[in-house]
């Protein structure tokens, strides 16, 4: 590309620094305005056609890089040869390109580069794969734009599971509580019904000792002696009630414990997690490029010697050692 400014090629072959106005492709020159006049009027750049120094400006480097001059030579390029796929300079077609047979002005063969088929096709495909990528970048901002909504969706989900649990450990506690309650009401029961009965059997016992102490006060010996047989009997009663007591469970002192839920005890050793959090990446559709799409995968292959491949079409026999009956002139290419 040219330099940030621009200098009059002509003037500096005068040693004069002068700003250029203008960019001939042809001579390949940079031309300030005085210069101008008189390259417009010249024979040999007449119907050159330069343009303004800032459009030449805004070429990219590389195309600005390419000059229509052998370098090797120092000649114009005013041939192109098919066969090698290169310009060449008179001196390049004599050294070269003597027995190529495809050599074609370049003028011909740049004539329309610009409204060919090919430049359009390339116009093209730089459209297509643009759109494409285009598409692709929206779609991996909807993706990234998805996580939000996926991040509150997994909350939510989190804060479900927790609730749950909650609940689900708050009707466990209720319904133990409430066991809790039943088996203590059951407990007090069987106690109080065993003391009940204990207080009957101390009333009769109590009664008995009543009945021998007023006696003992009260009573001659004649009634005390018939007594004794009768008290006998009773007190065998209260006697016998006990030692029966001693083989009946109520007799067994009682404690209410918890048992806990082995589960439960596990739980914080078992449930390390809420859940693992993952990534899903499904396959995305292949895009394809649209001369994909076509079936033409258009893969440009240089003509060159190189990538020419040799098939026998023919073949004869030649005698050993030299022979002046058998003169090979030429290789043909088509
Ligand atoms: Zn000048
Ligand atoms: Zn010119
Ligand atoms: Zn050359
Ligand atoms: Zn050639």
């Amino acid at each position: 590309m040219a330099s940030s400014v621009p200098i009059c090629d002509i003037c500096m072959t005068d040693n004069i620094t002068k700003s250029a106005s203008v960019w001939c492709s042809e001579c390949e020159e940079a031309i300030c305005n005085k210069c101008e006049r008189q390259h417009g009027r010249m024979g040999l750049s007449k119907n050159h056609k330069p343009i303004p120094i800032k459009d030449y400006q805004k070429l990219p480097s590389s195309v600005a890089a390419i000059i229509q001059k052998c370098m090797r030579h120092n000649l114009k390029f005013d041939f192109y040869c098919v066969i090698h796929n290169e310009p060449c300079c008179v001196s390049c077609v004599s050294e070269e390109h003597g027995i190529c047979q495809k050599l074609k002005p370049l003028s011909e063969v740049v004539e329309g580069a610009k409204s060919s088929a090919a430049f359009a096709d390339l116009e093209d495909r730089a459209k297509d794969i643009s759109a494409l990528i285009g598409n692709l970048i929206t779609e991996k901002q909807n993706n990234r734009a998805s996580f939000g909504v996926q991040k509150n969706k997994i909350i939510s989900e989190v804060q479900n599971i927790r609730a749950a649990i909650n609940d689900h450990l708050i009707k466990l506690e209720k319904d133990l509580l409430d066991k809790l309650d039943n088996m203590e009401k059951k407990q007090i029961g069987n106690i109080d019904s065993f003391i009940k009965k204990l207080s009957e059997m101390r009333t009769k016992v109590e009664n008995i000792s009543g009945d021998l102490e007023k006696t003992k006060r009260h009573a001659s010996n004649f009634q005390a002696f018939l007594g004794i047989h009768e008290w006998n009997k009773r007190i065998e009663i209260e006697e016998k009630d006990w030692m029966s007591l001693q083989t009946d469970q109520k007799m067994n002192h009682c404690d209410i414990y918890i048992k806990c839920s082995p589960t439960l005890m596990k739980f914080e050793k078992d449930v390390t997690e809420l859940g693992k959090i993952e990534v899903n990446s499904s396959s995305s559709k292949k895009t394809l490029l649209k001369k994909e799409k076509q079936g033409q995968i258009y893969v440009p292959i240089s003509n060159t010697v190189d990538n020419i491949k040799l098939t026998n079409i023919r073949s004869f026999y030649m005698a050993d050692g030299t022979s002046n009956k058998t003169l090979i002139t030429e290789i043909c290419y088509c």
